[in-house]
């Protein structure tokens, strides 16, 4: 939304908010009623979606705290990784290692299977890759 319709929309929500105080002060409850919706509706809407400027910009934050994914190995490289390839799935990093109880694991608690990836700071469900060919096809699509 833009600043200026955000503030069209606070300008219309005091207004109204006015009228209301002044009809309720004269008695006029239904109206009163009407116009303190359409004051509580503006004020709502003005508050409820951030700026665009805003939202870009928090969006391209998070798209520059996400590290690239790393390089797809060579036949040589992928060929020392052991299978399966359990991989990180934000940013396909293979040095994840398995959540501790500061990250909210317990042992025995079902979420064993936890993850902490160093790289990206990403904590779940690894990925698990069968074959090292597929891992490939992963970090591929990361890439783009
Ligand atoms: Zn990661």
């Amino acid at each position: 939304m833009q600043r200026w319709v955000r503030l069209v929309l606070l300008g219309v929500a005091a207004l109204t908010g006015l009228v209301t105080l002044v009809l309720l002060v004269y008695g006029q409850l239904l109206a009163a009623l009407l116009w303190g919706l359409v004051a509580v509706a503006a004020f709502v809407v003005s508050r409820a979606s951030p700026d665009d400027e805003e939202a870009q910009r928090r969006a391209a934050a998070r798209a520059a705290s996400r590290p690239a994914p790393p390089p797809v190995p060579d036949a040589a490289a992928l060929a020392d990784l052991k299978e399966p390839v359990t991989a990180c799935p934000e940013c396909g990093f293979v040095g994840i290692r398995m959540a501790g109880i500061q990250e909210g694991a317990w042992p025995g608690g079902g979420s064993m299977m936890k993850v902490v990836c160093p790289r990206c700071d990403y904590v779940g469900l690894p990925l698990e890759f069968a074959k090292r060919e597929d891992y490939a096809a992963f970090l591929a699509e990361l890439a783009g």
